[in-house]
């Protein structure tokens, strides 16, 4: 396959910015891709060359493309700089550099896909000494064979910036269609995807083998499961009528979410959202390889910081810092962590998320022995509302966030990758202002002034709407950043700078500077409000207007979330009614008391 077809493709993809046209480009793009090369098309389409649970990214830093761009060009480093400086895309410099050439390099061949993909392969896999000076060497190569327009798409890839606003959910949409359309293959189709967090590996299975291939795609130890997600409700009430009267309440750890994948003494650790952070955890992957009495096995639990002298837990900031690259050894033995366990996905050639939960927990119960470090999660089962309360009073007084209730019907099976109303978050009692804290994706910021200006005087911030796959805005955030904080964020946001709104941003604002969709904060606010404003929840609760967060406050970012997994609008529409409803039995209580 020819990579001008792709990277015609892909000018397709970058001039819309309506999502059924992606859809309709990108069903154009697989029918016209052998099967045998659906994954790598697929990972390049995502700018991408293995699914990031691998941990391999070719990372190629803008100054070394733009040394790529002059070896190939024979046009001097200081020349491909001031370009640089101009354009500000190594991209853009590429496409116009490359077009300055006299002619074709006189050997040259068409660039396959293939050929670009092996090279990138071979990028990424590249360490050590002079490892740098081989990269450029091969990139420069491609280069050398690549038109402009595919120059200017090889560099963005290089460098991890293609930015096509292309979403997984929308390939998965894509696929589905190019494979037959109906409902129920896109969600056979989603359901491997959130067992292998692996697009690529579905996309040809399905271009292979067709349906039968994509059923038959099993859960792999090595390969991380899209975590189940928890629903909120503000009343134990309304909690036990969703779980049928009854259900398994759990403390909620306040930590970091962390799958083990354990095979034979190896283990692997991934994040919520599938990074490999093995490395972080020296101390649990120690533990994990001795606490399991079996042979293979994936676990979900929560890593929490603890005291090492009372054996208390700690807040979860101090976990964030075991996230550093740096250290790592010392962080184990200055602040330890207890994996707390609470679900067990998979063992010993068993796929564990097909059977109800109570089953799940009878196993985890029988292959785990517990230590100092890896622990059970604490829970009851209980359909008596004073009982749950108590152990949800013990629960806070243990220094977690409350508890999760969790279905124990027949049908309460793990549902990777989803939110749903099977695992229902109950912190504390929900007032009339917010209590929960929200994780929103910031789109775009506004200019300092005064004190702050040279920086941003406030983001402009965005809940995600997973049904029309776009984000919409809820706030402007200026609060609760530190001085520091403050002056890094232009920095921060460099990386996602564009000169126009994001396509799946929906805003009615016009913000100074608009980003990428990438960062995503923990917030907090006062209450969420009405608002023509934002474009949150337009039109569901009246017409003509959103839902807007009153006085938001950052509480801190949220490196672990990618902006798919930010609150989404249905989420706020929910809190708005139960503050709505909150606030009328406060004060219907307030006029017969
Ligand atoms: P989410 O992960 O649901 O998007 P979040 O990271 O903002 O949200 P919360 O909404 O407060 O966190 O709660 C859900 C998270 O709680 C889970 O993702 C998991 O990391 C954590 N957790 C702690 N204890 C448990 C438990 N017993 N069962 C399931 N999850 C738990």
């Amino acid at each position: 396959m020819f990579f001008k077809t792709l990277t015609e493709h892909f000018e397709k993809l970058e001039a819309t910015t309506s999502r059924l046209a992606m859809m309709d480009i990108l069903v154009h793009l697989f029918r016209e891709t052998p099967p045998n090369l659906m994954d790598k098309v697929v990972y390049l389409t995502l700018g991408e060359v293995y699914p990031p649970y691998v941990g391999l990214e070719i990372g190629l830093a803008d100054k070394l493309v733009l040394r790529a761009i002059s070896l190939a060009t024979g046009i001097q480093d200081s020349r491909v700089e001031q370009e640089y400086k101009t354009l500000g895309d190594s991209g853009l410099v590429a496409e116009k550099l490359l077009s300055t050439r006299r002619k074709a390099a006189l050997f040259s061949q068409p660039l396959t896909v293939e050929k670009v993909y092996s090279t990138f392969e071979k990028m990424c896999r590249i360490s050590g000494e002079g490892a740098q000076d081989t990269k450029i060497k091969l990139f420069a190569g491609l280069l050398t064979d690549a038109t402009p327009k595919e120059a200017k798409y090889l560099s963005r890839i290089a460098s991890g910036r293609l930015r096509l606003g292309v979403a997984e959910m929308t390939i998965l949409d894509a696929l589905a269609i190019a494979y037959g359309g109906s409902r129920e293959l896109r969600d056979i189709i989603e359901r491997a995807y959130n067992i292998t967090s692996d697009i690529g590996l579905i996309a040809k299975a399905l271009a292979e083998g067709g349906v039968d291939a994509i059923k038959s795609i099993r859960i792999t130890v090595g390969r991380p499961i899209k975590p189940q997600l928890a629903e909120r409700l503000s009343s134990l009430n309304e909690i036990l009528g969703k779980l049928n009267g009854k259900c398994i309440a759990e403390y909620k750890y306040d930590g970091l979410r962390i799958q083990a994948h354990i095979s034979d003494g190896t283990v692997l650790l991934f994040s919520r959202r599938q990074e490999n952070i093995t490395k972080q955890f020296p101390d649990i992957v120690e533990v994990l390889r001795k606490c399991l009495k079996a042979r293979e096995a994936i676990l979900d639990g929560e890593a929490v910081p603890v005291d090492p002298n009372t054996g208390e837990l700690l807040p979860f900031q101090v976990v964030a810092q075991r996230r550093r690259k740096y250290d790592i050894d010392r962080y184990a033995e200055e602040i330890p962590v207890t994996l707390f366990l609470f679900d067990i996905l998979y063992l010993d050639g068993i796929d564990l998320t097909v059977k109800p939960y109570l089953e799940r927990k009878k196993v985890l119960e029988t292959v785990i022995e517990e230590t100092d470090r890896v622990k059970l999660a604490q829970y009851i089962i209980s359909g008596n509302i004073e009982e749950i309360e108590n152990f949800f009073h013990k629960a806070i007084q243990d220094g977690t966030e409350g508890l999760i209730c969790k279905s124990i019907l027949p049908d309460s099976i793990y549902e990777a990758g989803k939110r749903g109303w099977q695992w229902i978050k109950w912190k504390r009692s929900y007032r009339s202002e917010m209590v929960d804290t929200v994780d929103l994706v910031a789109v775009g910021a506004f200019a300092g002034r005064g004190k702050r200006a040279g920086t941003y005087g406030a983001l402009l911030m965005a809940v995600y709407n997973p049904e029309k796959d776009r984000f919409e805005t809820i706030c402007k955030l200026g609060s609760g950043f530190t001085d520091e904080d403050l002056a890094r964020l232009p920095e921060i946001f460099k990386p996602y700078l564009i000169s126009h709104k994001h396509p799946r941003v929906e805003s009615n604002m016009e913000a100074d500077y608009w980003f990428i969709p990438a960062i995503v904060a923990e917030v907090i606010g006062d209450e969420i409000t009405l608002s023509p404003m934002h474009t949150c929840g337009f039109g569901i609760i009246r017409p003509k207007s959103g839902l807007a967060i009153r006085f938001p406050r950052l509480i801190r970012f949220r490196e672990d979330k990618r902006p798919e997994d930010a609150t989404t609008t249905a989420e706020i529409v929910e809190m708005y009614r139960m503050q709505l409803k909150t606030i009328e039995e406060e004060t219907s209580i307030d006029t017969t008391s």
